[in-house]
């Protein structure tokens, strides 16, 4: 078994909320590129956390072994990010992580705070996939830090074989754009985010935030494997979205 489960994308956010939690936390996600300039505010800020802030981290569910994995694969992010991950015991904190068997998904970032009860994060117990649960614990922890979907970075260029993404998915062949089925695909794998939700970065196919790609669902012989690690670009994103003070000089 060589792909993980996809993570669920949530697309029931109140934007206008979204943007004001994100911009109360942390002034510097309102975009200024020029970009974002031409768009309107909402749904085009940022959701990363105040820089240098603890992010406390509780589990509302799962036993000692899920917490110990989820903990041990979490703290890859931790030496790339001017924030405290603290892991806490009881069931309050920023993020809050339930155990549910078959679900990954995790609010984006600040998006969290708009949860005011219950997980704001799902991990999968499947503990029998060690480096495959990793990837998924990194991949989630990935959003709860702000991250957005590699795959729909705007120049990624995957060349989908779109109906047999359909196919795989239950839309039906005669669906039209206004499918609930077929938006939900749309949304998960082809509709690119702006520009300017990138900060311009190049796009990076091997990014833990990158989904893996099936050969079959594509055209020609294009796919990419699960990424189980951090990528550099990963760790430089985050680090530039969590910096560290400017050391005064003597
Ligand atoms: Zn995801």
């Amino acid at each position: 078994m060589n792909f993980a489960m996809p993570c669920l994308t949530d697309t029931s956010i109140n934007l206008q909320a979204s943007y004001q939690v994100a911009i109360n936390e942390n002034p510097a996600n309102q975009r200024s590129t020029a970009a974002a300039r031409k768009k309107r505010a909402a749904g085009n800020h940022a959701h990363f956390w105040a820089p240098g802030r603890t992010l406390r981290i509780a589990f509302v569910s799962g036993d000692q072994a899920f917490k110990d994995a989820v903990i041990a694969a979490a703290s890859a992010w931790q030496p790339h990010i001017n924030l405290l991950l603290e892991f806490v015991e009881g069931s309050a904190g920023e993020i809050r992580i339930s155990s549910t068997p078959g679900v990954y998904w995790s609010a984006i970032g600040t998006n969290a705070l708009l949860i005011e009860e219950g997980p704001t994060m799902h991990l999968s117990p499947d503990l029998h996939a060690p480096a495959i649960f990793a990837a998924s614990v990194l991949h989630e922890f990935g959003h709860a830090l702000g991250a957005e979907h590699e795959h729909l970075h705007p120049e990624s260029n995957i060349p989908w074989n779109k109906a047999a993404v359909y196919a795989a998915h239950g839309v039906a062949a005669d669906a039209d754009e206004d499918d609930y089925a077929r938006r939900a695909v749309d949304e998960r794998y082809f509709n690119l985010l702006d520009a300017s939700q990138f900060d311009y970065s190049p796009y990076d196919p091997q990014s833990i935030m990158h989904y893996p790609v099936r050969q079959d669902w594509t055209l020609g012989d294009f796919r990419i494997d699960l990424n189980r690690v951090l990528s550099e670009k990963d760790k430089a994103s985050m680090a530039k979205a969590y910096p560290h003070p400017v050391a005064q000089s003597a």
